[in-house]
């Protein structure tokens, strides 16, 4: 990832202050190695947008049906906390995407990112629930 590009997309999370940012990462991927070569930022409409992202569907469902740029993964801030995965992002349903960025601005000073690859533990399961239809 090139040093502007770190840069600019840092720079758009502290506009969004104190809420957190979000969006999605576009680039290649070759045998695991990845290239992050653009972001588009997405609104985070969480009611609870200082510790919670929620993307505006309307912004991102036509990003993620647009099959002429490839999606690496998504990207958050943590406004202040570190660039670790929460729990709520373990839980997180953007696991289909390969990468998962977290940019910490809980050191005003020292913004940075970290890249994860968050993996699905658990099979999803389901029970067979009986009814009666008379
Ligand atoms: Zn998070």
């Amino acid at each position: 990832m090139r040093k502007e590009l770190l840069n600019s997309l840092i720079k758009n999370s502290c506009e969004k202050l104190p809420a957190e940012s979000c969006g999605f990462l576009l680039g290649n991927i070759q045998s695991r190695c990845y290239e992050v070569l653009s972001f588009i930022p997405v609104p985070n409409i969480s009611k609870q947008s200082q510790t919670h992202f929620t993307m505006d569907p309307a912004v991102s469902i036509p990003i993620l049906t647009n099959a002429t740029h490839s999606i690496l993964g998504i990207y958050h801030s943590h406004p202040t906390a570190a660039a670790e995965p929460s729990s709520l992002d373990t839980s997180t349903l953007w696991h289909t995407f390969p990468l998962y960025g977290i940019i910490s601005l809980q050191n005003a000073d020292r913004p940075h990112m970290q890249f994860y690859e968050i993996k699905k533990a658990a099979p999803i399961s389901f029970n067979k629930l009986s009814f009666e239809s008379d």
